[in-house]
């Protein structure tokens, strides 16, 4: 797929955009030998993404597992070391920031993970575990200051402080992810990537805790990035939306557009499989099943990496690179015959 200019500067409001990624790479190096270790390939877990997130808004990045939608997220946050390309996050350029700038990084930008148990210490309380961020960034002036801190903390994601000297296992699903979106907000972050933050938690859990982060943004003014493996899950919080496929984006284009009018055969696939809530409307509409898996990223496959799977596909979709245009103002999709 070519590079993919940024979308337009008018979208969703004129204000400069605090995050921005320019054809960022991530390749894993596939090594073999034991002894003598010698490179035999990449995974090209993301290859060549662009797009902008504005102060204030939800950007959603939906895709089946494997799309590198995680590696994105986390190469952003300078957790990964970038390939090749640029982002920059309130102005912070994160492909070649410095140890200071790393540390500023770290407070500006946070992430909340998918599964709440494994990314809490579980020999740490959840008064060390909150607080961590605090002492870090030296954001308390005493113990005291950092404890009420917590405190304030634990009421604003709606934990009781009287559980501070708990620890993660004496928590439900719900309340550790809530713990984690605590310890993320501790340091003051302007853009927090959350990644898949509701998907290992119960259904009914999961609209509360998208709930809370809606009250948090609303609140804080926070910037989001929230990954999700579904439309579904993203339709009701994000602004705008890049569905990913295979280390790419195939579309990207404000909430409401993308669902009235998906382009991309990708998009319109995984629409298809959102449940509708009128039973009529879902029994006749049709679904697009996509046969086959995803291809693996160590040898992606030519032209349109989407092409072994696309319903509509055409001969040359296997050998030319499909452009990224803008189809329509904010509305980008990388197809030949869209
Ligand atoms: Fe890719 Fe061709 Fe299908 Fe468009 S029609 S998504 S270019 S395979």
């Amino acid at each position: 797929m070519s590079a993919q200019p940024p979308s337009p500067a008018s979208e969703p409001e004129n204000r400069p955009p605090l995050v921005v990624v320019r054809e960022m790479k991530k390749y894993f190096p596939v090594t073999e030998g034991l002894i003598f270790e010698r490179q035999i390939g990449s995974v090209r877990a993301v290859d060549g993404i662009s797009f902008e997130i504005y102060p204030g808004e939800t950007l959603g990045m939906v895709g089946e597992s494997g799309c590198g939608k995680t590696t994105a997220g986390r190469t952003i946050l300078g957790l990964y070391p970038i390939t090749s390309g640029e982002v920059s996050i309130s102005e912070i350029e994160v492909h070649k920031m410095n140890r200071p700038q790393a540390l500023s990084l770290r407070r500006k930008a946070q992430m909340i993970f998918q599964d709440p148990y494994a990314s809490l210490n579980p020999r740490w309380t959840v008064s060390a575990i909150i607080g961590e961020p605090i002492r870090i960034h030296r954001l308390a002036a005493s113990e005291k200051e950092r404890n009420e801190r917590v405190h304030e903390l634990m009421m604003l994601v709606g934990l009781s402080p009287r559980l501070i000297n708990r620890f993660p296992h004496e928590f439900s699903g719900g309340q550790r992810q809530r713990i984690g979106v605590a310890r993320a907000l501790a340091s003051n972050p302007e853009f927090i990537v959350c990644d898949e933050p509701i998907s290992a938690l119960d259904v009914s859990i999961q609209a509360q805790v998208v709930n809370l982060l809606e009250d948090l943004q609303e609140q804080f003014g926070l910037t989001y990035l929230f990954i999700a493996h579904d439309l579904s899950m993203v339709r009701h919080i994000c602004n705008r939306v890049a569905v990913m496929y295979l280390g790419i984006i195939a579309e990207l284009a404000g909430r409401d557009e993308l669902y009235a009018n998906p382009l991309h055969p990708y998009t319109q696939a995984l629409l298809s499989a959102v449940p509708i809530p009128d039973p009529k409307k879902d029994r006749v509409r049709q679904r697009i099943i996509l046969t086959g898996d995803v291809p693996s990223p160590l040898n992606p496959p030519s032209g349109c990496r989407f092409h072994p799977r696309c319903p509509i596909a055409q001969p040359q979709c296997a050998e030319k690179t499909p452009e990224w245009r803008e189809v329509r103002p904010g509305h980008w999709v990388a197809c030949h015959l869209v």
